[in-house]
C-alpha cells in the first residue's frame, strides 16, 4: 500500500536513465535534498502513525475514555478531537480551557 502510493506520487518512475543522468547533473542537490526530505518525512509519518494508535488503543482500553464515548453517544476519532480541541480554544489556552470545565 505504501510502497503502492510512492510509485503513484514519483514523477522519477518510467524515467529513462538518460534522462536520470541529466537531473543528477543538472540538480545534483535539489535532488539530494528532496531524497532526505522524503526520509524524514516518511519517519515523522512513521512517528505519528503510532502515536496515534497508542492514543486509540487508549481509547479503547480505558474506563474514563469509554464511559465518556458512550455517554455522547459516539466514538469520537482523533481527527474530530483535534477539531473540537482547536474550537474550543484549547490550542491556544489550554489552561484556561480545562478551568472552565
Ligand atoms: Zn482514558
Amino acid at each position: 500500500m505504501q510502497e503502492h502510493n510512492d510509485h503513484e506520487q514519483n514523477p522519477f518512475t518510467g524515467m529513462s536513465p538518460r534522462m536520470a543522468e541529466h537531473l543528477r547533473h543538472e540538480v545534483y542537490n535539489e535532488l539530494t535534498e528532496l531524497g532526505e526530505m522524503q526520509h524524514v518525512m516518511r519517519q515523522i509519518e512513521g512517528k505519528a502513525h503510532r502515536r496515534t494508535r497508542r492514543i486509540n488503543e487508549h481509547m479503547k482500553h480505558c474506563g474514563d475514555c469509554l464511559s465518556e464515548q458512550i455517554k455522547t453517544g459516539m466514538l469520537i476519532e482523533l481527527s474530530d478531537y483535534w477539531r473540537l480541541h482547536e474550537q474550543s480554544g484549547g490550542g491556544r489556552y489550554p489552561k484556561l480551557h480545562y478551568q472552565v470545565n
